[in-house]
């Protein structure tokens, strides 16, 4: 194998500060690779950074996404709104309760939903709502907050992006209205190298998910080891945070404040070296509040824009193609034209901490090269 610092050619990449590996090594010699301690402290570190009373470490975001959909009672015959500019693990987690997507639009500036199509799309079926902080920019549904609650709807939010971002002066997932599940996947904000976390609204909430991450098994692991038997209480999954990937998320969350910086002065340099480019309108993140995930740009002939700029070894990518067009969401299709025409046009530039400077104005060269090339300006 060879090894190669990340460049412009890969779209995304994990970025190491240095510890982690011995971080790792200390809790392979230790023998105890389960939900241990060190999982405790990674969810007190990360609930007192956000400054939130209580965050459930799970083993993806997708898991957090079930099991906030398992613990609101979300399932068969329910309906949960969500935005087919997605993430397909959105989507898969409202079919693993057996609910049925309700797909909408998105704003085309922002790639986010807005109150407006979140009220157009609530049925008597409607059971949650799941928006989407694209790109790490915060969803407000504050203006729409009542109107769900008096339905009994509840808002899930689709955090995976957004680790680190605030909402006006709070950061994402401090608002007590909604459930917010983050991912601590490869190519996060930050990572565990794999992992995710509910953010409950409730001590209820926050219990029902640490049971169903562990088989529905309440007692602690200590607990269990002075007892020859264990309980039961209900449904559950193999779902706990290793203490494996905890170490890891430790590790890089020591480093959390340099992440931030060095994402926002990245998306930055991009901003400001796309400014000479014509025909190419850059999605706005809110960069105020947001640590940025994604730098994304909408491209005419964007196939043509893509391939020209793959044959160059530059790793662009494509987030996302829409949802309702998938084969596996065939049934729950609808017309979203806005989610249609963006998904036509969009376009994710290798966006990772491991770019310089000069690799994101070689990016935007050889961009402007391709829109040339392709008949795009
Ligand atoms: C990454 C991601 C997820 C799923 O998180 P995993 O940790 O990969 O399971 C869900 N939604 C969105 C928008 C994502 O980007």
């Amino acid at each position: 194998m060879s090894l190669t610092i990340p460049d412009a050619r890969r779209n995304a990449s994990p970025y190491l500060y240095g510890r982690e590996a011995a971080s790792v090594a200390r809790v392979l010699e230790a023998g105890q690779y389960g939900h241990t301690d060190l999982t405790a402290e990674f969810e007190r570190r990360i609930s007192a950074y956000l400054g939130v009373p209580d965050v459930v470490a799970v083993s993806s975001g997708t898991a957090a996404l079930h099991s906030a959909l398992l613990a609101t009672g979300i399932g068969l015959g329910d309906e949960v709104i969500v935005p087919s500019m997605t993430f397909c693990a959105t989507v898969q987690a409202v079919r693993a309760v057996g609910a049925a997507p309700r797909f909408i639009d998105v704003d085309p500036a922002t790639l986010c939903v807005t109150p407006q199509l979140v009220m157009d799309a609530v049925t008597d079926d409607t059971a949650a709502v799941l928006p989407v902080l694209f790109g790490g920019r915060a969803v407000d549904l504050s203006s729409i907050r009542e109107d769900l609650a008096e339905r009994g709807i509840v808002v899930i939010e689709d955090a995976a992006h957004a680790f680190g971002s605030h909402c006006g002066p709070k950061h994402v997932g401090a608002d007590d209205t909604a459930l917010t599940c983050l991912s601590f996947g490869p190519v996060k904000n930050l990572t565990c190298g794999q992992g995710g976390a509910v953010i409950p609204r409730t001590p209820e909430e926050a219990a029902a998910v640490r049971r169903l991450r562990m088989l529905g098994v309440t007692q602690s692991q200590s607990e269990r080891a002075e007892t020859t038997s264990y309980r039961v209480e209900g449904f559950g999954l193999r779902y706990q945070l290793s203490s494996i990937n905890a170490a890891i998320g430790l590790a890089q969350f020591d480093h959390f404040d340099a992440t931030v910086r060095s994402r926002r002065h990245l998306w930055r340099t991009y901003r400001d070296a796309l400014d000479a480019l014509e025909g190419v309108t850059l999605v706005d993140v809110d960069l105020g509040h947001t640590v940025p995930h994604l730098c994304q740009v909408r491209v005419p002939h964007r196939d043509h824009v893509f391939a020209h700029l793959r044959a160059r070894n530059i790793g662009v990518g494509v987030h996302y193609p829409p949802n309702h067009l998938q084969p596996a969401f065939a049934r729950w299709t609808r017309d979203l034209p806005a989610t249609e025409q963006t998904g036509r046009e969009i376009l994710s530039l290798p966006f990772h901490q491991h770019l310089t400077e000069a690799d994101v104005h070689r990016v935007v060269t050889a961009l402007g090269q391709a829109l040339k090339a392709t008949g795009g300006s």
